[in-house]
């Protein structure tokens, strides 16, 4: 029995059967970039969904969360059209600041942050989203060693989190961010010794697709975020609403109705508590931004029959897209979204499994799935792979070589 892969996303066509990505021949793009396998990323793509967020939000700033994919020409086209960037390492906020956004545009959150990672942030002038008391004590030590004032914000742990459907009440323990029960008092002793408080970042979840389990949790958040600010004495300047937009990766899920989280948020804002008034808001995304912008193209490099299965061997595989391997926080392995891009919209003929070339059973891209008939030397697309692809993959693992990759068709004008 076959299994279905994953829905490919709107607007992939095909030119002589051969898959278009941002308007050139995937074959034309493997041979610039000197051979597969290969990340492409279509900026035009990441522009439809920038566009969208901004049509269906009115008055939130966008940041990006950079963990998704920190390609720097990807990471540099993508600076200067959202409003901020999130970072989670010395090396991101390197990365960030070297793209061409400022400082005050840049916020760094993530437990275990070092003292050399902490000093550097502050000197830079990027905004420490906080996780903890103990960072807060040695954030304003290293400041007033350096002689900077810093710029502090608070990252709340929620007493609430979004679920797979729906908002479950009641927050778990963490080591990210400070349980809310405990952030009145430490806003409060930031504001006193000096620091320019920025405000809060409340993430509660990743991946969601129901629009009413996002709606929800966005107006708890903004009824949190008014209660601690009225308890802490203190407006914040910025609500970092967190994200958790998702995407539709498997067979039979549905995409989230952005439209409906914006018009809902609209009307929380409009109505949000008075010590809220003066305050900005903001959406962190990274997964819904970038990931359909990525494809990632390996060549098939044996065809094999075993048993009476049809396996394509490419040369690409988990050590560069763990995720479609179904080794990154699947419960259960689904197919991702995948396609033989030198035969594209040519029939399902056979099921086969399409597998990488590492020497592990874990090493698969698509189980059982129908296929054109493919042979040695033909593409295969892995879709959904602009989020959480090469930058999260164990690419040392087993010293094959390394992924390319590129930027296709960028729009290159600032907006
Ligand atoms: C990873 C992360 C994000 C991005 O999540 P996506 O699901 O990719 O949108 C946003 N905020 C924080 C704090 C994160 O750690």
């Amino acid at each position: 029995m076959s299994k279905p892969s994953g829905p490919i996303p709107d607007g992939f066509a095909a030119q002589d059967g051969v898959l278009l990505l941002g308007g050139r021949r995937a074959d034309a793009l493997v041979e610039e970039a000197g051979g597969t396998p290969l990340f492409v990323y279509d900026p035009g793509i990441v522009a439809r969904q920038i566009d969208r967020f901004r049509r269906a939000f009115d008055d939130v700033q966008l940041h990006y969360a950079v963990k998704a994919n920190p390609y720097e020409p990807l990471l540099r086209w993508i600076a200067s059209r959202v409003d901020g960037l999130d970072v989670a390492s010395e090396g991101e906020m390197r990365a960030a600041l070297g793209s061409g956004a400022a400082a005050e545009h840049v916020s760094f959150a993530g437990p275990g942050k070092r003292d050399e990672e902490l000093a550097a942030a502050i000197a830079a002038g990027v905004t420490l989203n906080l996780e903890g008391e103990g960072e807060a004590q040695r954030a304003l030590a290293l400041a007033a060693r350096i002689g900077m004032r810093p710029r502090l914000a608070v990252r709340v742990n929620p007493d609430f989190e979004i679920r797979g459907s729906g908002m479950r009440m009641g927050g778990s323990a963490t080591p990210f961010g400070v349980d809310a029960e405990r952030v009145p008092a430490l806003v409060r002793s930031l504001v006193a010794a000096g620091a320019d408080w920025r405000g809060f970042h409340i993430y509660a979840g990743s991946q969601a697709l129901e629009a009413e389990a996002l709606v929800e949790t966005q107006r708890a958040t903004v009824a949190l975020a008014a209660s601690l600010a009225r308890e802490a004495g203190a407006p914040p300047p910025l609500v970092n609403l967190g994200g958790g937009f998702g995407l539709p990766y498997f067979h039979g899920q549905q995409p989230l109705d952005v439209e409906r989280v914006g018009a809902a948020l609209g009307e929380a804002l409009a109505a949000r508590p008075l010590i809220l008034r003066p305050t900005r808001f903001a959406i962190e995304l990274g997964r819904w931004l970038v990931g359909e912008a990525g494809v990632y193209l390996t060549r098939i490099v044996e065809r094999k029959e075993s048993r009476g299965r049809t396996f394509f061997i490419t040369d690409g595989g988990m050590h560069h897209q763990l995720a479609a391997s179904g080794n990154f926080g699947q419960v259960v392995r689904r197919n991702y979204p995948v396609a033989i891009a030198t035969r594209f919209g040519a029939p399902a003929e056979e099921e086969a499994s399409l597998v990488g070339c590492l020497c592990t059973p874990l090493d698969r891209l698509a189980d059982d799935v129908m296929t054109p008939r493919a042979e040695a030397g033909d593409l295969v697309a892995v879709f959904l792979a602009g989020a959480y692809g090469l930058s999260a993959s164990p690419q040392a693992f087993l010293a094959h070589p390394p992924a390319r990759e590129m930027l296709v068709g960028a729009p290159n004008s600032p907006p």
